[in-house]
């Protein structure tokens, strides 16, 4: 089973978009050994998983780090990390730790820049972090979070060209949650419609204080959709996950058919529209009792549609 690990909220920056607000004075929550199981646990199923690691920032404790992923490596894991390469300040150091994490069995960096990461932490970080993975045959992606009024990726690019050839970068439009929820309207890539998409991409998570959350992304910190605890048992975390009315709706229909039945509850969707399904799907379930009327009607359709199976079973 494929799993994301926040592995801790502390982070080296402060950046004022950060979706889940890590700073340098978020304490640790998680111990190795707590994050160790949580790793066995994404075995259970006898697959061979992908695992996200990421923060805060991840190689703020890089012993740990090392130790984590060399562990989820052995046990037969594809793992990958996220970082803000505040640790490629030189050449010299930035191929010291790239070959560290080659050699404890990274599979994929995932580099993070634009222009709130870089009041903190200078975008040529990442360009030595590109330069010493491609010297060391190790993937690296990256990731550039952009609004109206900060630079564009395209900008980041241009800037690098030579850099980054080969390598691949995603713009991600900044969602008003965490440090960015009081982010002007104005600031925001929006777009007037409602956003017709299905859930993109979620992936059973685990939040830096020890939460099972359907996703890293703009709703996933959520409490109406929290998945479970760290204490108990991942296979029945898991089997919550798999079998959720609403994210098997999230999944197959998307936010957007949640919207007439919140509507009725009460729900008004933003007059300036959204920045995708994801912030959609964070306006709808933010809400205590509309988020409840939301997953009274998945369980409800969820049960329907079972009832129907069973009728048609009885017919045959
Ligand atoms: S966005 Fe990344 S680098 Fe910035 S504060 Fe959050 S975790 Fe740290
Ligand atoms: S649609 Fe909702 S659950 Fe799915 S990835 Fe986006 S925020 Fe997460």
């Amino acid at each position: 089973m494929n799993l994301g690990i926040l592995l801790w909220n502390t982070c080296d920056a402060s950046c004022a978009h950060c979706a889940v607000s890590s700073s340098p004075t978020e304490a640790r929550v998680m111990s190795n050994s707590d994050i160790k199981r949580i790793i066995d646990g994404a075995f259970l199923d006898g697959k061979k998983p992908s695992i996200g690691l990421s923060g805060g920032e991840a190689f703020l404790h890089l012993a740990d780090l090392l130790e984590i992923v060399a562990y989820a490596v052995q046990k037969g894991g594809r793992v990958s990390v996220n970082t803000n390469c505040h640790w490629a300040q030189d050449m010299a150091e930035a191929r010291r730790i790239v070959r560290l994490v080659k050699n404890a069995g990274v599979h994929k960096l995932v580099a993070s820049t634009d222009t709130f990461h870089k009041k903190y932490i200078d975008d040529q970080c990442v360009i030595h972090a590109v330069n010493a993975c491609i010297e060391a045959h190790l993937e690296i992606e990256i990731q550039y979070v952009a609004t109206r009024k900060t630079e564009r990726m395209f900008e980041f690019i241009e800037k690098h060209a030579d850099d980054l050839v080969n390598i691949t970068c995603r713009e991600i439009p900044c969602h008003p949650v965490g440090r960015a929820e009081k982010m002007k309207r104005s600031a925001l890539i929006l777009r007037s419609k409602l956003p017709k998409g299905t859930c993109p991409n979620a992936v059973l998570s685990v939040s830096a204080d020890g939460r099972y959350i359907p996703c890293c992304n703009t709703a996933g910190h959520l409490k109406a959709l929290e998945m479970g605890t760290i204490a108990e048992n991942q296979q029945v975390v898991a089997r919550r996950y798999a079998h959720s009315p609403v994210m098997r709706k999230l999944w197959e229909k998307g936010p957007i058919s949640f919207v007439a039945s919140a509507q009725a509850a009460g729900f008004v969707p933003q007059p300036l529209g959204y920045v995708d399904q994801c912030h959609l799907c964070h306006d709808l379930f933010k809400d205590t009792e509309i988020s409840a009327q939301l997953k009274k009607l998945a369980d409800q359709e969820a049960f329907d549609e079972l009832y129907g199976t069973y009728q048609a079973y009885l017919q045959d």
